[in-house]
């Protein structure tokens, strides 16, 4: 094995002759004559070529050792920019800002024309990214993979306080980041038929081949050698689709047809994360995600191993939600009918090789598919399926005699009116692990959602509690407040072992620690008003409580209960009633499904209420509201750092698990939420002192349910609540209507408690002395919530997987 050297030179001198010949010798122009793109690209390809070396030693060190590895399977990720967190990993930040200066290049011009890839919608997304960055830190063998779309989740903007969404072409100007293997395409099968060969082996004839196209982004760890790679496929028609004479006769449509319809196949990502969506091509996207990987997967595997019976031992292939379960048949298919394994061994290796993420309660967000549409686009796997969920029945059969009922319940398959295929209950029959995102969410799993496969193999269920990386939400996110921690505890090992951070506990008690914590933060939110200035025309005020709800919109979030308070506080400057009231700025990010028409209407009010607050000289210096639009990674680690207060608002039982609130807890922000998702372990680890809790609590909110809810009660009996709801009313009477006779997430009975809460918020701010020692208590009891501890959990009770060290 070789190794390059040349580009690892650590002086800015070195970084600077090595961009100067990128520019050179990649982009072919010079210093005198590159555009802002020339030089972007070339500062990148610098700072890449300086983790290309690692990436090489890693690969060699796992094709020495044959470790078993963690395929990632997830149709999103919200990897962050990467040119901040290259050059952080790399170790070249230094450098690279002295050898800019040299150059006269502007470092932050350069930064701005990274492009973040949007390639997913939210949480689940975000976690893919946070776990591979902990992977690698840890240096665990792994691979993520993904479809490489087209276009990422659509960039937001608002006309008329409406959300209008633009299409996200990510690389118009090329991405350097990353690398194509266009000579290690997979050819992936639809429709067709079936033929039979012998026994349960049949052929599968397709009726349309797609080609699969590799490329990958280097994933460095943070403070170790290890660099692993995230593959994404592209969707490419081979060129014999491409209609010469068709085009010859002037037809163009129909000479690109057959193409266009291949490669729609990776064109967008879907845009909502929150309800099924059932179209036949989401359906040819998962399938095409996971034909891809498995044939890569096996590929790697076979460089290194023969016997299929070492397969498990080698290849540990985790779920990220149901998107990818199609592997689990297509795994069956490729064993059986291709490697001519018996059925009974080929289950057994394709259920210990996988496991599978829930990461949702809600009904409406479990997928399943026509049977229809599956015998169509994927006859041989429906068989499989079929084939999978009988001997599986037979299974519960044996085990609940005479139990229909129980039957129906578990089947994979759905009857009624349109038979369809629960992909959940496949992923829990075809994995050896199960596992939910926060402790209550796994337990409630096992309770309700899947309680009758949970009394079935209780040894399959664990609980697995989300993490961020404390390196892009702390390091990066927030370098001020990063530096501040490492000059108190010595040294940046907290960056790697999260833990460490409750050896920040007795700063709490420093008035000196405290106000330098207390000027991080007012940095910070003068970092929020300026660019809050700039994007929007809203002034805020650096000295206000910042108050951020940044997340996806969705109802059971309960953002409209966040403007109902917006509201009452608004109603209350207005009467003079400012005794009680701190000055605050509200802060909004986050983007709803295109066809989600509820979601949409109550963004557009809370954009009518900023719009009405900041116009009133008499309210604004006590309230500002701002949504700042398109809220993506970069947009969270401008905003989480400037927080002083997280809301965590949704209505109990309803978050899986959240992220959010641990990125926000991470970087000192106080948390007002509800006992839900993992807010019920925030709050165990920071004190019920240090977090302000109010509403139902699941419990009570089955009991609310169970009595008959009734919200026009809470209407009635609560006049400040009336003049609330009265005002809604007058800006979107739809929404106030569904709130008085419907309510379906219980807003309004967590209403009173919420504002009264928000009281005890506002008097707590105007203590700094106590606010910053909860604040810096926050921070140092929030290092369970790393990725790093997450990534641990997961090698512990579900991947048994071992680091492999990749030396110098
Ligand atoms: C962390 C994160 C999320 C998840 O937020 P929740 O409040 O946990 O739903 C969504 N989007 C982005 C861009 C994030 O960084």
């Amino acid at each position: 094995m070789t190794y390059a050297t040349t580009h690892s030179g650590t002086t800015p001198g070195d970084f600077g002759r090595e961009l100067l010949s990128n520019l050179y010798y990649q982009r072919g122009t010079t210093l005198e004559s590159a555009s802002a793109q020339d030089a972007y690209h070339s500062l990148a390809l610098t700072v890449r070529n300086r983790l290309v070396d690692r990436y090489i030693r890693t690969a060699a060190a796992h094709y020495q050792e044959n470790p078993r590895f963690i395929y990632y399977l997830s149709a999103e990720y919200m990897l962050g920019r990467q040119l901040d967190q290259n050059l952080l990993y790399s170790g070249t930040q230094e450098c690279a800002h002295s050898a800019l200066a040299a150059l006269g290049l502007s470092g932050d011009e350069l930064d701005a024309l990274d492009v973040e890839p949007g390639l997913g919608n939210g949480g689940l997304g975000r976690l893919a990214a946070c776990l591979l960055d902990a992977m690698a830190t840890q240096d665990i063998p792994a691979v993520g993979y993904g479809i490489r779309y087209d276009y990422g989740i659509f960039q937001q903007e608002f006309q008329d306080g409406a959300q209008v969404e633009h299409p996200d072409d990510w690389t118009f100007y090329g991405n350097p980041w990353e690398f194509h293997a266009s000579d290690d395409q997979q050819k992936v099968g639809f429709y067709g038929h079936t033929e039979a060969l012998d026994g349960v082996r049949r052929k599968w004839v397709p009726g349309e081949i797609v080609l699969g196209e590799p490329s990958h982004m280097l994933v460095p760890g943070y403070g170790t050698t290890t660099v692993n790679i995230i593959r994404l496929w592209k969707a490419r028609a081979s060129p014999q689709s491409f209609n010469l004479s068709h085009f010859g006769a002037g037809q163009y449509g129909e000479a690109v047809e057959e193409i266009v319809r291949s490669e729609n196949i990776s064109k967008v990502l879907y845009p909502d994360d929150s309800t099924e969506l059932g179209r036949e091509l989401r359906l040819k996207q998962q399938h095409f995600l996971v034909t891809c990987a498995l044939r890569d997967i096996v590929r790697r595997f076979r460089l290194c191993n023969s016997d299929w019976d070492h397969f498990a031992d080698k290849v540990v292939i985790q779920l990220n939600d149901t998107h990818p379960v199609m592997a689990i048949a297509e795994l069956m298919r490729m064993l059986v009918d291709e490697e001519g394994l018996d059925w009974d061994r080929a289950w057994s290796i394709t259920r210990r090789t996988f496991a599978y993420t829930c990461h949702t309660l809600l009904p409406e967000a479990l997928e399943t598919w026509p049977v229809e549409l599956m015998r169509r686009l994927l006859p041989r796997h429906l068989e499989i399926i079929f084939l999978i969920n009988h001997l599986f029945l037979q299974e519960v059969a044996d085990r609940y005699p005479g139990d229909d009922a129980k039957l129906r319940e578990l089947s994979i398959i759905a009857e009624g009116a349109e038979q369809r295929v629960r992909m959940a209950h496949l992923a829990v029959v075809g994995s050896s692990a199960v596992n939910g995102v926060a402790e209550l969410h796994s337990r409630l799993l096992a309770a309700t959602t899947l309680h009758g496969f949970a009394n079935l193999w209780p040894g399959r269920f664990h609980n697995v509690t989300n993490g961020v990386s404390p390196r892009r939400f702390v390091r990066l996110a927030n370098p001020r407040l990063a530096e501040l921690i490492t000059e108190r505890l010595g040294d940046g090992g907290w960056l790697t072992d999260l833990d460490q951070l409750s050896r920040l506990e007795p700063a709490a008690a420093d008035p000196e620690f405290r106000r330098r914590w207390r000027e991080v933060k007012r940095l910070n939110r003068e970092d929020l008003a300026e660019q809050t200035l700039a994007t929007t025309g809203v002034v805020l005020d650096p000295d206000a409580l910042c108050d951020v709800m940044i997340k996806r919109f969705h109802e059971y979030k309960r953002q409209l209960l966040r403007v109902l308070h917006v509201v009452t506080l608004y109603h209350r400057i207005r009467r003079g009633e400012v005794a009680d009231v701190v000055p605050r700025s509200i802060v909004f990010g986050g983007k709803a499904a295109p066809g989600y028409y509820v979601a949409k209407r109550i963004m557009k009010l809370a954009n009518r209420v900023a719009e009405v607050v900041n116009a009133d000289p008499a309210v604004s210096p006590y309230l500002k509201m701002v949504f700042l639009p398109d809220y993506n990674v970069s947009r969270a680690q401008l905003i989480i750092p400037a927080a002083d207060l997280s809301e965590q608002i949704s209505l109990a039982g309803k978050e899986a698990s959240g992220t959010s609130n641990m990125k926000l807890a991470l970087n000192g922000a106080l948390t007002i939420g509800t006992l839900d998702g993992a807010n019920v372990e925030i709050r165990d680890r920071v004190g019920g002192e240090n977090f302000f809790l109010f509403g139902l609590d699941t419990a009570e909110v089955a009991a609310l349910r169970g009595r008959g809810y009734r919200p026009r009660d809470h209407y009635e009996r609560d006049a400040e609540l009336r003049e609330v709801v009265d005002a809604v009313a007058g800006w979107d009477g739809e929404l106030a209507d569904d709130l008085m006779h419907r309510d379906e997430y219980l807003t309004l009975a967590d209403f009173r408690a919420y504002v009264d809460c928000q009281d005890r918020v506002a008097r707590a701010w105007r203590d700094p002395e106590d606010w910053t020692r909860m604040s810096i208590l926050n921070t140092a009891r929030s290092g369970f919530f790393s990725a790093d501890r997450t990534v641990r959990d997961y090698c512990r009770d579900i991947w048994h997987v071992t680091p492999v060290y990749v030396p110098r």
